[in-house]
């Protein structure tokens, strides 16, 4: 089992498989000019199923798969089906920006991975374009109700945005009302796609809840796990629910239960601070797995108690590392 410097067990990794992506989301990557790493780089899929087998070994029982976008990477099923024979590993997740998920879904269905979190962040064609940069907003459309009425346990992941998509708050839960969804709001962090710092941001937890109640004052809230991130709430009359992630609010930093690996192999054990060691070199060496869990272990034994405490790692409030590095 891995247990932190302050007591936290650490049983989820978020593993993100590469920093590619085929959209630009404006608050995650700048629209060109992307210095992505070279392929070598890039953990391989062989490494990146040695990785999670070791931290599975160590305790790790949930994994979700991050990026980038995941699915361009050609051989993720490779390392899905992988992760599938793990023993020990109870949940396998993906979030998605459910672009290229089609020809997946069946093969998803069967090796029985049914948690999916897809990011979308407009109902509306135009406002969606605006955001991504791209073009694909009936593809995800499509995908997405697609993984919904097939029966996967469907999350979609909201950004709210100032200026961009808070018209669409309302809407997206009306249109989400008759699915059996939970459509999560987050508060947007001032990764470098963006340039905002964290005190200029408008639409915090307290905020999007309040415009929420506003039209929908007959809601509840729902018990959650101590170690979820968001607070989950049902409106009166919707099949599904809706949540708050107070990403730079971090009311949840007392229970965090994460370990990041990046596509470079990069270990991060708080979002908010800057990478610990790196394990491409070491997997990549004679005694890979010993020295990965002696790193693993002395990375985790040093993790920063609060966001708040780990983000004075970095020298300026927009942090100097993107979220297609570092799989959000
Ligand atoms: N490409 C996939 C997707 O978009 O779902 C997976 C990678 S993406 C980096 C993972 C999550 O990070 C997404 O839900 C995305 O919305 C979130 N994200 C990216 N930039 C962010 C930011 N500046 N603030 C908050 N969340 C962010
Ligand atoms: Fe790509 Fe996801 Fe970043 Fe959007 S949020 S640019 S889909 S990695």
């Amino acid at each position: 089992m891995l247990i932190d410097n302050h007591n936290r067990k650490i049983n989820y990794l978020r593993l993100a498989v590469t920093d590619r992506c085929n959209l630009r989301c404006n608050y995650c990557m700048p629209s060109e000019g992307i210095d992505f790493v070279k392929n070598d780089k890039l953990l391989s899929i062989k490494e990146l199923i040695q990785v999670s087998r070791i931290l599975v070994d160590q305790g790790i029982d949930k994994i979700r798969i991050t990026g980038g976008e995941p699915f361009v990477r050609k051989d993720l099923m490779v390392l899905l089906r992988e992760l599938t024979k793990m023993n020990g590993l109870d949940d396998i997740s993906v979030t998605t920006n459910a672009t290229l998920i089609g020809p997946y879904i069946d093969e998803l269905k069967q090796l029985g991975i049914k948690n999916i979190n897809v990011s979308l962040d407009s109902i509306n064609r135009d406002t969606f374009e605006r955001i991504t940069r791209r073009n694909q907003f009936d593809t995800v459309h499509n995908n997405l109700i697609r993984l919904i009425t097939e029966g996967f346990n469907v999350r979609i992941n909201f950004i709210v945005l100032d200026g961009q998509n808070e018209q669409d708050i309302l809407p997206i839960l009306e249109v989400m009302k008759h699915y059996n969804v939970s459509v999560r709001f987050l508060e947007e962090m001032p990764f470098n796609g963006g340039s905002k710092n964290f005190a200029s941001i408008k639409w915090n937890y307290k905020a999007i809840l309040e415009h929420i109640n506003k039209e929908y004052p007959d809601f509840e809230k729902l018990e959650s796990p101590d170690t979820s991130t968001s607070i989950n709430y049902k409106i009166k009359g919707h099949k599904g629910t809706f949540g708050i992630i107070p990403s730079f609010s971090r009311t949840f930093c007392g229970s965090c239960n994460r370990l990041r690996v990046t596509a470079t192999g990069d270990v991060i054990t708080c979002l908010y601070g800057k990478p610990k060691t790196n394990l491409r070199d070491i997997v990549r060496s004679n005694s890979a797995e010993e020295n990965i869990k002696s790193a693993i272990l002395t990375a985790i034994g040093s993790r920063a108690k609060t966001g708040f405490d780990a983000q004075k790692e970095h020298s300026t409030t927009v942090f100097d590392n993107s979220m297609t590095s570092i799989g959000g």
